[in-house]
């Protein structure tokens, strides 16, 4: 079953000197599990020597049963992941670790690079052999070309000041932790505290399940260092630059319960669903959201416009990753594995429904005929985004331009070929208004086409780049 969504990219978690330090970052990795289901790694590090457990598969898949004996230490690094297709192999699965002039150096990144292709050719051609697809194994190849006598904080800047993109990194040395985010600020990474250790994640929902104290978010162009000593440095080497942080993580990636670049999602998410209602006044019954993902929207929806919400769409918790689904006997199996009709609550009722996003249009549209199937007498869609025209080349898998309907169709075609009464999104402004910034201080390239960052890896705008890490 394809899944009629942007898939999130990937997440990172580190905690430095707690006891407790592998167990704790797979807790905060479990936390993010949405962030990446396809592969999960915890290093742990004592004396400059790693210790590394990975997977492919979900987190309480790889450590259920774990004895963390086994990763010794008081220092951990893990990432989550999402692969492409057929790219499921064990070498790409982060943390990489490399022994370099230095010593040991471990690397966990979330974004993508827009130069991969140009630098990995680079690379190779002096001489580099490269051991997976992995962007952050370019970070490695940089740091293996700085001199073993540069600090780690020279070489580092050497290395990330060559690579352009999207990238939220963090870089394990013997003594230090380096964690830093692109310039444009694309993917998120903030810092916490638990007692005097410092723990760094992709998402604050990781905090909450650690006990720790959000500390601040890592700015855009911003390389933190921590070292033994418990200190703290901060310095910004890519110069002055617009930030653009990826408006869609407020939209779809991130949970409700985090705060990203500032912002808490759930209340940006019950606003979007606000400036929905104000935008588009409809006469209806009932509101209704596509669960899970609409259900934050469709309530600030429904207090701004004073239609009643209700759970007219029940969702599975429990469908599997992956299930042998039936050809011809039972149609649109996937999607009625995952969602149900609430048949008594919508029987004759006229729904607003509220989606977050629409990427092919193939899951909505089974949805709405499970939903006029089930007695709805009108269904009239709402999408707390606006419409996605162009595919993402910071991070994030989406399909193909000729495969988002929205690039080539227009409202009213999608509309019908939807077969819902009416079909509306949220205005770009809409989206603004709900992040409280001026239009363009995000990255909105998926809805408007204005790339903050150029591609440079010779590919078609229709290409993915790279492998998403
Ligand atoms: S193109 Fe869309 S998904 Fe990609 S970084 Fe920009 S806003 Fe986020």
């Amino acid at each position: 079953m394809a899944f009629d969504k942007f898939k999130e990219e990937c997440g990172l978690m580190a905690i430095y000197r707690h006891k407790e330090a592998s167990n704790l970052c797979h807790l905060g990795l479990h936390a993010q599990q949405h962030r990446g289901q396809e592969g999960v790694g915890v290093i742990s590090q004592v004396d400059g020597k790693f210790h590394a457990h990975k997977g492919i598969g979900l987190v309480s898949d790889n450590f259920a049963d774990f004895d963390f004996k086994k990763l010794p230490g008081d220092v951990a690094l893990g990432h989550v992941r999402y692969s492409t297709a057929g790219d499921q192999d064990i070498v790409n699965v982060q943390p990489l670790v490399s022994e370099l002039s230095f010593g040991n150096v471990a690397v966990a990144h979330n974004g993508n690079l827009t130069n991969f292709d140009e630098m990995k050719e680079v690379l190779k051609k002096e001489g580099a052999i490269f051991s997976s697809n992995a962007d952050s194994e370019i970070v490695l190849h940089l740091l293996s070309k700085e001199p073993a006598s540069s600090p780690p904080i020279e070489a580092l800047i050497s290395a990330v000041t060559k690579i352009e993109g999207a990238f939220s990194l963090i870089v394990l040395f013997k003594d230090r932790i380096f964690a830093l985010r692109d310039k444009h600020g694309f993917r998120p990474l903030s810092i916490g505290k638990i007692g005097d250790s410092y723990v760094f994640a992709s998402e604050t929902c990781a905090f909450g399940i650690l006990g720790a104290k959000f500390i601040r978010d890592i700015k855009p162009g911003e390389i933190v260092e921590l070292t033994d000593e418990g200190e703290l440095k901060s310095y910004f080497p890519f110069g002055n630059n617009k930030s653009t942080p990826c408006i869609f993580e407020h939209v779809y990636f991130a949970r409700p319960n985090s705060k990203i670049f500032g912002r808490q999602v759930y209340k940006t998410r019950l606003q979007m669903g606000r400036e929905l209602a104000k935008e588009n006044p409809v006469e209806a019954d009932l509101v209704v959201p596509v669960p899970d993902s609409g259900v934050p929207a469709a309530l600030g929806y429904s207090q701004e416009s004073g239609i009643e919400f209700q759970l007219g769409l029940i969702r599975s918790h429990y469908v599997g990753r992956t299930f042998i689904e039936p050809k011809q006997s039972i149609r649109d199996f996937g999607v009625k594995i995952k969602h149900s009709p609430n048949d008594e609550i919508i029987e004759g009722k006229r729904l607003v429904l509220i989606d977050d996003s629409i990427v092919r249009g193939t899951t909505s549209k089974k949805l709405i005929n499970m939903l006029k199937k089930a007695g709805a007498k009108e269904v009239h869609l709402m999408i707390s985004s606006p419409p996605i025209t162009d595919p993402c080349y910071y991070g994030i898998d989406t399909p193909e331009k000729s495969q988002l309907i929205a690039a080539n169709k227009s409202i009213e075609e999608i509309r019908e070929y939807l077969e819902v009464d009416s079909l509306t999104y949220l205005s770009v402004e809409g989206l603004y208004k709900s992040v409280e910034s001026d239009v363009g201080s995000y990255c909105d390239a998926c809805f408007t086409g204005n790339r903050p960052v150029k591609i440079k890896s010779g590919k078609k705008d229709s290409e993915q780049l790279g492998m998403f890490s």
